[in-house]
Protein backbone atom coordinates (compact mmCIF):
# COMPACT_ATOMS: atom_id res chain seq x y z
CA UNK A 1 0.00 0.00 0.00
CA UNK A 2 2.89 2.58 1.28
CA UNK A 3 5.01 1.61 -1.80
CA UNK A 4 2.10 1.54 -4.31
CA UNK A 5 1.19 5.19 -3.53
CA UNK A 6 4.80 6.01 -3.25
CA UNK A 7 5.49 4.90 -6.81
CA UNK A 8 2.27 6.82 -7.98
CA UNK A 9 3.05 10.03 -6.58
CA UNK A 10 6.54 9.99 -8.03
CA UNK A 11 5.44 9.05 -11.43
CA UNK A 12 2.34 11.99 -10.86
CA UNK A 13 4.89 14.74 -9.48
CA UNK A 14 6.40 16.87 -12.15
CA UNK A 15 10.01 16.08 -12.05
CA UNK A 16 10.86 19.53 -10.33
CA UNK A 17 8.98 18.61 -7.09
CA UNK A 18 10.42 16.92 -4.22
CA UNK A 19 7.85 14.05 -2.56
CA UNK A 20 8.11 14.59 1.88
CA UNK A 21 6.54 12.18 3.23
CA UNK A 22 5.26 13.40 6.50
CA UNK A 23 5.90 10.24 9.12
CA UNK A 24 4.28 12.03 12.34
CA UNK A 25 2.38 9.75 14.32
CA UNK A 26 3.49 6.45 12.12
CA UNK A 27 6.15 3.94 13.28
CA UNK A 28 8.97 3.56 12.46
CA UNK A 29 8.01 0.37 10.66
CA UNK A 30 6.43 2.55 7.76
CA UNK A 31 9.22 4.67 7.54
CA UNK A 32 11.17 1.69 6.55
CA UNK A 33 8.31 0.60 4.15
CA UNK A 34 8.33 3.51 2.60
CA UNK A 35 12.15 3.74 2.18
CA UNK A 36 11.92 0.31 0.27
CA UNK A 37 9.74 2.05 -1.98
CA UNK A 38 12.51 4.35 -2.79
CA UNK A 39 11.54 7.25 -0.58
CA UNK A 40 14.52 9.27 0.89
CA UNK A 41 13.17 12.41 2.48
CA UNK A 42 10.50 12.30 5.38
CA UNK A 43 9.33 14.89 7.68
CA UNK A 44 8.12 15.10 11.47
CA UNK A 45 5.96 17.98 13.05
CA UNK A 46 6.90 17.04 16.72
CA UNK A 47 10.73 17.10 18.24
CA UNK A 48 10.19 13.66 20.47
CA UNK A 49 8.95 11.50 18.17
CA UNK A 50 11.91 13.05 15.82
CA UNK A 51 14.08 12.11 18.32
CA UNK A 52 12.66 8.83 18.90
CA UNK A 53 12.81 7.72 14.97
CA UNK A 54 16.04 8.56 15.00
CA UNK A 55 17.50 6.37 18.24
CA UNK A 56 14.84 3.51 16.31
CA UNK A 57 16.65 3.73 13.18
CA UNK A 58 20.46 4.14 15.55
CA UNK A 59 18.90 0.30 16.92
CA UNK A 60 17.88 -1.00 13.78
CA UNK A 61 21.56 -0.50 12.90
CA UNK A 62 22.99 -2.10 15.44
CA UNK A 63 20.48 -4.85 15.32
CA UNK A 64 21.64 -5.44 11.31
CA UNK A 65 25.18 -4.88 12.18
CA UNK A 66 25.25 -2.05 9.46
CA UNK A 67 26.08 1.01 10.27
CA UNK A 68 24.99 2.23 7.17
CA UNK A 69 21.30 1.15 7.25
CA UNK A 70 19.42 3.82 5.51
CA UNK A 71 22.12 6.42 5.34
CA UNK A 72 20.93 8.19 2.81
CA UNK A 73 17.49 9.21 4.62
CA UNK A 74 16.64 12.66 5.32
CA UNK A 75 15.23 14.34 7.68
CA UNK A 76 13.00 17.48 7.65
CA UNK A 77 10.81 19.35 10.72
CA UNK A 78 7.67 21.28 10.10
CA UNK A 79 5.88 21.51 12.94
CA UNK A 80 6.04 24.29 15.83
CA UNK A 81 9.14 24.49 17.37
CA UNK A 82 10.01 26.02 20.38
CA UNK A 83 13.12 26.93 21.64
CA UNK A 84 13.81 24.97 24.19
CA UNK A 85 13.74 21.95 21.57
CA UNK A 86 16.26 22.82 19.22
CA UNK A 87 19.17 20.11 20.22
CA UNK A 88 16.06 17.68 20.17
CA UNK A 89 15.75 18.32 16.32
CA UNK A 90 18.64 20.57 14.81
CA UNK A 91 21.60 18.04 14.84
CA UNK A 92 19.08 15.42 13.28
CA UNK A 93 17.33 17.29 10.04
CA UNK A 94 18.95 18.91 6.92
CA UNK A 95 15.76 21.60 6.63
CA UNK A 96 13.45 23.06 9.17
CA UNK A 97 10.35 24.08 6.97
CA UNK A 98 8.53 25.92 10.06
CA UNK A 99 10.09 28.31 10.84
CA UNK A 100 7.79 30.37 12.15
CA UNK A 101 8.97 33.79 14.36
CA UNK A 102 11.45 36.36 14.68
CA UNK A 103 12.47 34.63 18.33
CA UNK A 104 12.83 31.06 16.52
CA UNK A 105 15.14 32.32 14.14
CA UNK A 106 17.54 34.15 16.88
CA UNK A 107 17.77 30.95 18.72
CA UNK A 108 18.73 28.48 15.77
CA UNK A 109 21.03 31.49 14.21
CA UNK A 110 22.87 31.10 18.09
CA UNK A 111 22.78 27.39 18.07
CA UNK A 112 24.18 27.14 14.94
CA UNK A 113 27.00 29.95 15.59
CA UNK A 114 27.91 27.74 19.14
CA UNK A 115 27.62 24.41 16.82
CA UNK A 116 29.51 26.00 14.15
CA UNK A 117 26.99 25.06 11.26
CA UNK A 118 24.37 26.49 9.30
CA UNK A 119 20.66 25.95 9.67
CA UNK A 120 18.46 25.37 6.65
CA UNK A 121 15.49 26.76 6.67
CA UNK A 122 12.14 27.97 5.57
CA UNK A 123 10.16 30.96 6.53
CA UNK A 124 6.62 30.03 7.44
CA UNK A 125 4.02 33.03 6.47
CA UNK A 126 0.65 32.87 7.55
CA UNK A 127 -1.89 33.43 4.82
CA UNK A 128 -4.42 30.65 5.44
CA UNK A 129 -8.06 31.85 7.34
CA UNK A 130 -7.56 30.50 10.32
CA UNK A 131 -6.70 32.59 13.90
CA UNK A 132 -3.38 31.30 14.85
CA UNK A 133 -0.30 33.59 16.40
CA UNK A 134 2.27 31.37 14.12
CA UNK A 135 3.72 32.21 10.67
CA UNK A 136 4.79 35.77 9.64
CA UNK A 137 3.11 38.56 7.92
CA UNK A 138 4.79 39.10 4.14
CA UNK A 139 6.35 42.21 5.70
CA UNK A 140 7.95 40.37 8.55
CA UNK A 141 9.65 38.28 5.75
CA UNK A 142 10.79 41.08 3.81
CA UNK A 143 12.32 42.37 6.99
CA UNK A 144 14.50 38.94 8.13
CA UNK A 145 15.82 38.95 4.39
CA UNK A 146 16.74 42.52 4.95
CA UNK A 147 18.64 41.89 7.23
CA UNK A 148 19.89 38.48 6.04
CA UNK A 149 21.06 40.81 2.80
CA UNK A 150 23.00 43.03 5.70
CA UNK A 151 25.22 39.98 6.71
CA UNK A 152 22.71 39.33 9.75
CA UNK A 153 22.02 35.35 10.34
CA UNK A 154 25.53 34.23 9.17
CA UNK A 155 24.01 30.64 10.63
CA UNK A 156 21.27 30.66 8.82
CA UNK A 157 20.74 29.61 5.39
CA UNK A 158 17.54 31.00 3.90
CA UNK A 159 15.80 27.73 1.59
CA UNK A 160 12.74 29.18 0.24
CA UNK A 161 9.31 29.78 1.96
CA UNK A 162 6.41 26.92 3.58
CA UNK A 163 3.08 27.35 3.97
CA UNK A 164 -0.69 26.06 4.49
CA UNK A 165 -3.72 26.84 2.41
CA UNK A 166 -6.96 27.26 5.16
CA UNK A 167 -8.41 23.99 6.03
CA UNK A 168 -11.54 23.74 4.07
CA UNK A 169 -13.01 22.57 0.57
CA UNK A 170 -13.63 25.45 -1.17
CA UNK A 171 -10.82 25.37 -3.42
CA UNK A 172 -11.22 28.63 -4.55
CA UNK A 173 -9.54 29.92 -0.97
CA UNK A 174 -7.07 27.23 -1.46
CA UNK A 175 -6.06 28.59 -4.51
CA UNK A 176 -5.52 32.41 -3.16
CA UNK A 177 -3.91 31.17 -0.27
CA UNK A 178 -1.54 29.56 -2.91
CA UNK A 179 -0.89 32.30 -4.77
CA UNK A 180 -0.30 34.50 -2.14
CA UNK A 181 2.33 31.97 -0.82
CA UNK A 182 3.76 32.15 -4.20
CA UNK A 183 3.42 35.51 -4.76
CA UNK A 184 5.62 36.38 -1.34
CA UNK A 185 8.25 33.74 -2.63
CA UNK A 186 8.52 35.25 -6.21
CA UNK A 187 8.79 39.07 -3.95
CA UNK A 188 11.51 38.23 -1.99
CA UNK A 189 13.44 36.24 -5.06
CA UNK A 190 13.22 39.27 -6.65
CA UNK A 191 13.76 42.02 -3.95
CA UNK A 192 16.56 40.26 -2.22
CA UNK A 193 19.59 38.92 -4.81
CA UNK A 194 21.89 38.48 -2.05
CA UNK A 195 19.76 35.36 -0.55
CA UNK A 196 18.37 34.32 -4.13
CA UNK A 197 20.65 31.99 -5.08
CA UNK A 198 19.84 29.59 -1.92
CA UNK A 199 15.89 30.64 -2.04
CA UNK A 200 14.63 28.19 -4.15
CA UNK A 201 11.92 26.12 -2.10
CA UNK A 202 7.98 26.60 -2.60
CA UNK A 203 6.98 23.41 0.01
CA UNK A 204 2.94 23.99 -0.71
CA UNK A 205 0.80 20.90 -0.91
CA UNK A 206 -0.46 17.87 1.36
CA UNK A 207 -2.60 14.71 0.48
CA UNK A 208 -5.66 17.38 0.27
CA UNK A 209 -4.34 19.97 -2.10
CA UNK A 210 -0.83 18.77 -3.72
CA UNK A 211 -2.40 18.94 -7.44
CA UNK A 212 -3.48 22.55 -6.70
CA UNK A 213 -0.01 23.67 -4.88
CA UNK A 214 2.04 21.82 -8.27
CA UNK A 215 0.05 24.52 -10.62
CA UNK A 216 0.88 27.03 -8.04
CA UNK A 217 4.76 26.43 -8.72
CA UNK A 218 5.29 23.98 -5.29
CA UNK A 219 8.71 22.51 -5.70
CA UNK A 220 8.46 20.26 -2.27
CA UNK A 221 4.95 18.88 -1.51
CA UNK A 222 4.25 17.49 2.01
CA UNK A 223 2.30 14.26 1.81
CA UNK A 224 1.13 12.29 5.38
CA UNK A 225 -2.31 10.59 5.16
CA UNK A 226 -2.30 9.58 1.47
CA UNK A 227 0.69 7.69 1.71
CA UNK A 228 0.94 6.36 5.37
CA UNK A 229 -3.23 6.42 6.13
CA UNK A 230 -4.87 7.69 9.44
CA UNK A 231 -2.55 8.28 12.55
CA UNK A 232 -1.53 4.99 14.09
CA UNK A 233 0.72 6.19 16.95
C1 LIG B 1 0.68 16.78 8.91
C2 LIG B 1 1.25 17.80 8.01
C3 LIG B 1 1.31 17.58 6.62
C4 LIG B 1 0.74 16.34 5.96
O1 LIG B 1 -0.65 16.41 5.95
P1 LIG B 1 -1.53 15.30 5.22
O2 LIG B 1 -2.85 15.95 5.03
O3 LIG B 1 -1.56 14.12 6.15
O4 LIG B 1 -0.86 14.98 3.93
C5 LIG B 1 1.91 18.56 5.84
N1 LIG B 1 2.41 19.69 6.37
C6 LIG B 1 2.37 19.93 7.70
C7 LIG B 1 2.93 21.20 8.21
C8 LIG B 1 1.79 19.00 8.55
O5 LIG B 1 1.74 19.26 9.87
Amino acid sequence: MIEKVIHRLKSELPATVKLVAVSKFHPFESIEEAYRAGQRIFAESRPQELASKVRALEARRIELDDPGYMSDIEWHFIGHLQTNKLKLVLPYVSLVQSVDSVRLLDAMDSWGRTSGCVVNVLLEPHVAAEDTKQGFEAEEVKSILQAASRGEYKNIRFKGIMGMATFTDDENVIRSDFASLLRIYEDSLSEFPSVSADFQELSIGMSDDYSIAVEYGSTMVRIGSMIFGLRKI
